[in-house]
């Protein structure tokens, strides 16, 4: 189901909790929204919907795909650019990694590991951070 989009920066800078098994609606939720959004968005975290759980979806090369507790286990290549967000107005600069190593745990809640590179590890970094309370 497509939801409100949260502009709250107090509600966005909160870490969010470990996602469950039982989080799988929050994923699907997170899909229908970031198609609805799909001219200006190509990632989305749970707290972008209101929900405090680490939960990302994300466009890997024209693929919807959800992630649960992603984590950066590796990281190379490091760029700065500037970054813009469906909760935000404007856009603000970072540094990036052009290569990552991402655990994570899948739509059956299996434990995956997966190398990406370019503009989706790009797309995932953005969505982590929005996961860890940072705000870009
Ligand atoms: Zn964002």
């Amino acid at each position: 189901m497509r939801r409100p989009i949260m502009t709250s920066a107090a509600f966005l800078s909160q870490p969010s909790a470990l996602a469950t098994r039982n989080d799988g609606k929050v994923a699907q939720d997170l899909l229908d929204t970031l198609a609805a959004h799909a001219n200006e968005c190509v990632g989305m975290a749970a707290n972008m919907i209101g929900i405090a759980k680490q939960v990302i979806v994300f466009d890997d090369n024209g693929t919807a795909r959800a992630m649960f507790n992603p984590r950066i286990t590796a990281q190379s290549e490091p760029y700065r650019t500037r970054e813009g967000c469906l909760s935000l107005i404007g856009e603000r600069e970072t540094t990036r990694y052009r290569r990552i190593t991402v655990a994570f745990d899948d739509m059956t809640f299996a434990h995956r590991s997966e190398d990406f590179a370019g503009w989706t590890a790009q797309i995932i970094q953005h969505e982590i951070d929005h996961c860890n309370g940072i705000v870009i």
